[in-house]
């Protein structure tokens, strides 16, 4: 079976933890609780026909230490960068995630590789970041964007699932 490594990576508080623990496990708190250290969620899904198993990784320390991303960032196949839409700093903190990511994760064929901007909490009015200034960015760099709320369980699958799918043909 195939076990396709996906990182999420964005500033602290943007709500990482909650988005993946919503997928995976159905689950949402409204508790802040830093992640320590590195945490990775398992699921199983089937993309086109193939059993491919997720393992999607949280980046905990990295925000506060960011040389503990390297070891981390390597050997993924898509990278997920998450900013909260109520937040302008957290989006525009993501050019500076996807350098990092790419200097310290050395994917094969960085101008290839598959990014996939997430902009959580949607169920919020407070809005900072419309969509379309997400979406023009996303163009810049190539990558595809999604958005959604891990609190309301808006949109948290497909992100996933085109990660797993665009991760199939790293
Ligand atoms: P991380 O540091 O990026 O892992 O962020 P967390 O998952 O720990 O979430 C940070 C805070 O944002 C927590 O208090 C969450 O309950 C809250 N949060 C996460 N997702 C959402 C969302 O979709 N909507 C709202 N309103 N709050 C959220
Ligand atoms: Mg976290």
């Amino acid at each position: 079976p195939v076990t396709l490594k996906i990182i999420l990576i964005g500033s602290s508080g943007v709500g990482k933890s909650s988005f993946m623990n919503r997928y995976v496990n159905h689950r949402f708190t409204n508790m802040y609780r830093a992640t320590v250290g590195t945490d990775f969620l398992s699921k199983t899904v089937t993309i086109e026909g193939d059993t491919v198993t997720l393992q999607i990784w949280d980046t905990a320390g990295t925000e506060r230490f960011q040389s503990l991303g390297m070891p981390l960032y390597r050997g993924a196949h898509c990278c997920m960068l998450v900013f909260d839409v109520t937040s302008r700093a957290s989006f525009s903190a993501l050019e500076g995630w996807r350098k990092e990511f790419l200097i310290q994760g050395e994917p094969e064929d960085p101008s290839d590789f598959p990014f996939i901007v997430l902009g959580n909490k949607t169920d919020l009015s407070d809005r900072e970041v419309s969509g379309r200034q997400a979406l023009q960015w996303c163009e810049e760099i190539g990558a595809e964007y999604f958005e959604g709320s891990a609190k309301e369980d808006l949109d948290v699958e497909k992100p996933f699932l085109r990660a797993a799918q665009s991760g199939l043909k790293q």
